[in-house]
């Protein structure tokens, strides 16, 4: 079967043999952060190191949404349906009202400013969860050399009263984070240090309580080649993660089902289209979309 690795056969009814890759734009520095805007068809996504945040429809193809906004990252959508932002360059997490205000919603954490926020799941809850490694202020052309003030770390952070609390911290690089679809179980990529030889390539889960405190952070999938930077969780709980060959999808197990064979590598996914069917895929220069045979957890 063309376009895909198949190492195991229960990955023959995730997708579909007669679907192509689509190249739906290219020419971008960097692609990241893909969320999916069910209300208005269209996708959004980062060209980071462009400091700009892309559309994409059907209808329209690409534009620019908005240029100048902090060297955005990762995104997601709020129970309300606002854009949800990580700004490398202001060191924050942004929300977009539905007026189109950008508000911050945290900056800092008992008084030191966080590194760069990388990547960002709002749970059924309204909590926001978002992970801090330094990359972004590591290098100018991710949003500009600034100095560490705080551990790399997973957060909480609760809008309704703004609170911001630590998840889990003893991370080596914490990047992408998705939930399971019952909510009980938080992944979350560990990359390393961006610059090391061997960067890690791990992904490891969480067990979530009720009150959201995390117990376990046990290792459930190493990804090769290159590593788990951002990745998606379908209805069925599989986890469909980004790799420099392409798209791995690992099952609830933590085996790797198979992979959707990808020309660039691979830095970040959004389930989306009408169905929740379609799977864009954020490959460093260019965005591509392929039609799959599940669904995406519905977001947020
Ligand atoms: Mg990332």
């Amino acid at each position: 079967m063309d376009g895909f690795a198949i190492a195991d056969p229960r990955f023959l009814r995730l997708v579909l043999p007669n679907a192509p890759l689509e190249t739906l734009g290219e020419g971008f520095r960097w692609c990241e952060g893909p969320v999916w805007f069910g209300d208005r068809d269209e996708l959004l996504f980062s060209d980071l190191p462009n400091d700009r945040v892309m559309r994409w429809s059907e209808s329209g193809g690409v534009s620019v949404f908005r240029e100048g906004s902090g060297f955005e990252n990762g995104h997601a959508r709020d129970r309300e349906g606002r854009l949800l932002s990580c700004s490398h360059r202001h060191r924050a997490i942004l929300r977009t009202e539905l007026d189109g205000r950008i508000t911050v919603l945290a900056d800092r954490h008992e008084g030191r400013r966080l590194n760069s926020p990388n990547d960002i799941v709002c749970r059924r809850d309204g909590t926001i969860w978002f992970t801090d490694p330094p990359y972004g202020i590591q290098t100018d052309y991710e949003g500009g050399k600034q100095v560490s003030e705080a551990p790399a770390r997973l957060y909480r952070l609760d809008p309704r009263d703004g609170s911001l609390a630590v998840a889990a911290e003893d991370f080596d690089g914490p990047n992408g984070l998705a939930f399971s679809p019952d909510e009980r179980l938080l992944y979350v990529a560990e990359s390393g240090l961006q610059f090391a030889e061997a960067p890690r390539r791990l992904i490891r889960v969480f067990d979530v309580a009720d009150d959201g405190a995390l117990t376990g952070g046990r290792p459930f999938h190493t990804v090769e080649p290159g590593f788990a930077d951002g990745f998606r969780v379908d209805v069925e709980g599989n986890v469909w993660s980004s790799a420099a060959d392409g798209v791995h999808c690992i099952d609830p197990s933590g085996a790797l089902l198979g992979t959707i064979l990808v020309p660039s590598t691979v830095s970040n996914v959004a389930f989306g289209g009408r169905m929740g069917s379609r799977l864009f895929i954020c490959a460093s220069h260019t965005l591509y979309a392929i039609y799959t045979n599940t669904r995406g957890v519905p977001l947020p």
